[in-house]
């Protein structure tokens, strides 16, 4: 069992475990699996799942196995087998096998037999709809089905004929006999099999009939030897049938158990691939890892690192309620490891010219920076200076209205790690827009401080015009304008949010980045993080803004407490941000 060292679950699960072993049972052994069903992407809610499956096993020093849920052919396709491989090892873990549960099509369909012989499992000719009338609901009877006592041969050869196809699609079904009168929805008599003729992506047209989900599950749990079954709440009305279902069957071990948690939620997007495919297959967003989507791939994309993701999850724990998390939640641990790992770069991303009037033609000096305050060891890197530099439009105001410090005619202003500047004027376009600012600088003032102390309220960041490499930058909002999508109208379609995407392709960026390998995650200065796009050169996504709004929400709700924040001893999201006492760039609050 490879994987990240940290990891701790304390919650109820591992109690569980615990108390098993003291017990003896399954001779102290503890094997988990994460059993994804290949019809789609992982999402933020799966990696909960991941981090909890085999971080037991870690734990305790057992086996976790990624099994495919591949029993319903006709939504499940080898390209997400391939993602969902890519996106359990990008997130950092290593399954002991990778299995299938087709793989037990034989087994299964052995052990259903065994049932039907045994009297506990009949073949039902009836249409879904009268079964599913028939089912009955709470505080309703159940009707038994006029096949439900026929004799177990008759049932049997039928089931083996259905096996060898000799009838239609959906004209008949297997059912387990248990309880027509019980409480239990999940145990008056569930299909075990169902006939559909669907090419299947690993056993392509060997099987005419296809195991339901709750009667593959716990078999498979079985087959393999899992102690410890984790899923999450609904299935909590299923564990009776996981239970019956093994009680009544010929076990190589002891049986599994199966424990539930509460899904992972998070406000403003929706964590169902059902939902997520449909937002890809309308063209409401590019494809499975559009930087918007809570795929697990979307966020890779998008610059979150796996740390972040893990570490989140390990914070929120197993727990046995639903709730959804703050969005905000989980960005405040991406910014935290951010902070220690990214390296600072200066980017102008909506530009107006700065021209230093008093500098000589064609200088150009290059200035040491520190490439992350955070880590020493990231070093230095050069950044060049020159008379002709791009700036932030919004780092100017003509006529600067009431508490603007940054740079306006008159006023000095420091060009972070470069001079004191000061602007004397602008040139303006027919249609009255500054095309061009110029300045004055300062050249007692190289490294940014003057000798005679002089103070200036406000540091802004530029590059150097001649030197800049252009580039497109994406900007993102929240996917749904709602933080619980569709709570309005049902329809989570309806709060879908028409600008969670900008994008500005007249941004500068210092050479630096000209080279920046596919995927890396920098902080633009002032502006947030950004990271490479793994296809696309010279092409950005913005990850997250610099401003802790966790910290601003708990200091809403809770004014006492620090509960929520990331753990580890990140420093302040934003360095320089002591010095810049003016509003930040508008980019920062999109
Ligand atoms: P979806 O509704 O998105 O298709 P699912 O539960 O059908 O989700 P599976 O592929 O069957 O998806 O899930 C694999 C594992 O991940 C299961 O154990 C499931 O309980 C867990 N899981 C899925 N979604 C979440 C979530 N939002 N939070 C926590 N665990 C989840
Ligand atoms: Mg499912």
């Amino acid at each position: 069992m490879n994987q990240p060292a940290n990891l701790t679950a304390t919650d109820f699960v591992a109690d569980a475990v615990r108390a098993d072993r003291a017990a003896g049972r399954y001779g102290g052994r503890v094997q988990t699996r994460f059993p994804p069903e290949p019809n789609g992407y992982l999402h933020i809610g799966h990696a909960k799942a991941i981090v909890a499956d085999f971080g037991i096993a870690r734990q305790f020093d057992g086996v976790c196995q990624l099994r495919f849920d591949d029993t319903n052919p006709d939504t499940e396709d080898e390209e997400y087998v391939e993602s969902i491989i890519e996106d359990i090892a990008w997130l950092g873990f290593e399954p002991d096998a990778v299995v299938y549960a087709s793989d037990y099509f034989p087994d299964l369909y052995r052990w259903a037999e065994d049932l039907v012989k045994a009297g506990l499992a009949y073949v039902d000719q009836q249409d879904a709809a009268t079964v599913s009338l028939q089912r009955g609901g709470y505080g309703r009877p159940g009707v038994e089905s006029p096949y439900r006592d026929r004799p177990p041969a008759e049932s049997l050869d039928l089931f083996r004929r259905m096996r060898a196809g000799e009838f239609e699609d959906e004209s008949m079904t297997l059912r387990a006999k248990i309880d027509m009168q019980s409480e239990n929805m999940q145990l008056r008599d569930p299909v075990m099999y169902r006939i559909r003729r669907s090419r299947h992506h690993r056993t392509g047209d060997d099987w005419v009939i296809y195991p339901t989900y709750d009667w593959a599950h716990g078999q498979s749990d079985a087959l393999e030897g899992v102690t410890h079954s984790m899923c999450t709440l609904e299935f909590v009305s299923h564990r009776p049938l996981y239970d019956w279902y093994l009680a009544h069957l010929d076990l190589p071990g002891e049986a599994p158990q199966q424990l539930e948690f509460a899904r992972l939620e998070l406000t403003h997007t929706v964590t169902s691939k059902r939902r997520l495919r449909q937002l890809v297959t309308d063209g409401l967003v590019d494809g499975w890892d559009d930087p918007r989507l809570p795929t697990l791939a979307a966020l890779r994309r998008r610059g979150y690192p796996a740390a972040a993701i893990r570490d989140f999850c390990a914070h929120i724990g197993l727990n046995k309620t639903n709730a959804r998390h703050s969005l905000e939640e989980l960005e405040a641990f991406v910014r935290a490891e951010l902070n220690r790992t990214a390296p600072r770069r200066m980017a102008v991303l909506r530009p107006v010219k700065l021209v230093i009037d008093n500098w000589p033609a064609d200088r150009v000096e290059w200035f040491e920076v520190v490439n992350n305050p955070e880590d020493p060891a990231a070093g230095l890197r050069r950044v060049p200076f020159s008379g002709q530099l791009w700036i932030e439009r919004d780092d100017f105001a003509e006529a600067p209205p009431p508490k603007f410090f940054r740079l306006s005619p008159g006023r000095e202003v420091r060009l972070r790690g470069a001079y004191l500047v000061t602007a004397t004027g602008v040139d303006k376009d027919a249609a009255g827009r500054v095309t061009t600012i110029h300045a004055v600088h300062d050249p007692a003032t190289r490294g940014g401080d003057a000798p005679d102390g002089r103070k200036v309220k406000s540091t802004m960041h530029w590059v150097s015009a001649d030197h800049a490499v252009q580039a497109t930058v994406a900007l993102y909002d929240r996917l749904f304008l709602a933080e619980t999508p569709g709570a309005r109208t049902g329809e989570p379609l309806d709060d879908l949010n028409p600008d969670s995407l900008e994008l500005l392709t007249d941004c500068w960026l210092e050479p630096a980045l000209g080279q920046a390998p596919p995927g890396q995650v920098v902080q633009f200065e002032r502006l947030g993080y950004f990271a490479a796009d793994p296809r696309r050169p010279l092409w950005f996504h913005r990850t997250v803004g610099l401003r802790d709004e966790w910290a601003a929400i708990n200091r809403r709700q809770q004014p006492e407490s620090a509960g929520g924040r990331p753990a580890a001893g990140q420093s302040k999201g934003r360095p320089q941000a002591a010095e810049n006492s003016g509003r930040p760039p508008a980019a920062e609050n999109n």
